[in-house]
């Protein structure tokens, strides 16, 4: 074990007490004690769908009920899906996309699927027993212009006091980002996919 001499505890003391006082301070500045959130992760880089479901199992960690709308139906079925099954009615689950607009090629198609999605997400929202709403890959939804945006981000500013939303996908529109209180931009630093690695179980599904 490294020895810490007296003079070296008594500084770090003196430091504690200073960085503790600016946290106390700032802690007191917030006085908005309960807020639905709306929540935006976007960007380029991987974890906007992951995070979002880490969400979603922190808020039925305190008892709250959870729904999901998928707007995009991948091309896996997803280990989030059978875990959060798990869960039963405490998890309402909708996969409503039709799938990647190059893989449906059919426009008129995925609009009725973004919309059917977009009521489904309304249901939801409405919904009391409800605390946390995923709205994931809403952005690619919207970045086709398959649902209005306007209309969108409306609702989802008048969505209820205490509901957290969260919104994923790239290329969010900024209209959202400027609607939303928590953006934020996944990186691609580095991703296996480049160096070749297909999607791995437990990993990207
Ligand atoms: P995840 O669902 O893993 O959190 P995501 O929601 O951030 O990913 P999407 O844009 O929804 O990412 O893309 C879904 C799939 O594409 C995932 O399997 C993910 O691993 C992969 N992916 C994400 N980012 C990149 C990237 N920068 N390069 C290549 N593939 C990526
Ligand atoms: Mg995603």
């Amino acid at each position: 074990m490294t020895k810490i001499d007296e003079d070296e505890a008594r500084r770090h003391r003196i430091k504690m007490a200073k960085r503790k006082a600016v946290q106390d301070a700032e802690v007191a500045g917030k006085t908005i004690a309960e807020k639905g959130l709306l929540i935006v992760n976007t960007g380029p880089g991987k974890g906007k769908t992951t995070a979002a479901f880490g969400l979603a199992l922190r808020m039925l960690g305190h008892g709250r009920r959870v729904g999901v709308v998928q707007f995009v139906k991948g091309a896996w079925h997803t280990g989030e899906k059978d875990a959060f099954a798990a869960f039963g009615d405490r998890v309402a689950w909708h996969t409503m996309g039709e799938g990647f607009t190059w893989e449906t090629q059919d426009i008129g198609r995925d609009i009725a699927a973004a919309e059917a999605a977009w009521a489904k997400a309304v249901e939801l929202m409405g919904d009391p027993s409800i605390g946390l709403v995923v709205l994931d890959e809403l952005n690619i939804a919207l970045r086709y212009d398959y649902l209005d945006l306007g209309k969108v981000v409306d609702a989802l500013k008048q969505r209820r006091g205490d509901l957290h939303i969260v919104v994923t996908g790239r290329n969010a529109k900024p209209r959202l980002i400027e609607a939303a209180d928590l953006v934020t931009e996944m990186g691609a630093v580095k991703h296996h996919f480049t160096a070749g690695v297909k999607a791995q179980k437990g990993i990207e599904f």
